[in-house]
């Protein structure tokens, strides 16, 4: 089994049930197992800026799946929570589910690149995957989670304090 941390977000069709069912749904992946989901957030939405704000978090899943299948199951999960691929880049979406780390895996494929590109600057990523990785987290590429914490600061975010939907998903460790 691998540690992969799963990137949760939605900002269409009310949110937290979009989470929810996506993380009942990374619950009942096969040869995989729901280790922990970190509180919800909400978030000032990354480019166009005339979208709501974002609803997000972090999972950690248990996984014996090979990164490009655990891809297509994500982007099978995103398809049937009603997600449109538009041409405009970062607009709004019922869900997005992105691979952030994987294992300590380094992948740079044409469809996957791990650890995901962007995260250091996204401050909705780093603080609520740091509520469920271990404070001395070091990414496969050397980077160390609290280093980009220190310098990503939370700004745009607000710590959800309702878990009402995490609470719903079975057997999962809670924060
Ligand atoms: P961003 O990647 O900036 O967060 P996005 O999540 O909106 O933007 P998507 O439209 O969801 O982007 O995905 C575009 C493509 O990114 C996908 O088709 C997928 O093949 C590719 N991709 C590359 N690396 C990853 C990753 N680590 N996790 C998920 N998708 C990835
Ligand atoms: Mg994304
Ligand atoms: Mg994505």
């Amino acid at each position: 089994m691998e540690r992969v941390y799963i990137g949760l977000g939605s900002n269409l069709a009310e949110p937290r049930q979009q989470l929810r069912g996506a993380l009942q749904a990374l619950a009942e992946l096969p040869q995989s197992s729901l280790a922990a989901v970190s509180s919800l957030y909400a978030s000032d939405p990354l480019g166009p800026a005339d979208q709501p704000r974002y609803i997000n978090a972090v999972a950690a899943l248990d996984t014996d799946l090979a990164p490009l299948k655990l891809l297509d199951a994500l982007q099978r999960i995103e398809l049937a929570q009603g997600r449109e691929r538009k041409a405009e880049r970062w607009g709004p979406r019922t869900l997005d589910l992105d691979i952030l780390l994987f294992g300590d895996r380094l992948i740079d494929e044409p469809r996957l690149k791990v650890p995901h590109y962007h995260m250091q600057a996204r401050a909705f990523v780093l603080y609520p995957l740091a509520e469920i990785a271990p404070g001395e987290l070091v990414f496969a590429d050397g980077r160390r989670l609290a280093d980009l914490l220190t310098a990503c600061p939370f700004s745009g975010l607000e710590r959800l304090s309702s878990d009402s939907v995490t609470a719903t998903v079975t057997n999962v460790t809670r924060r």
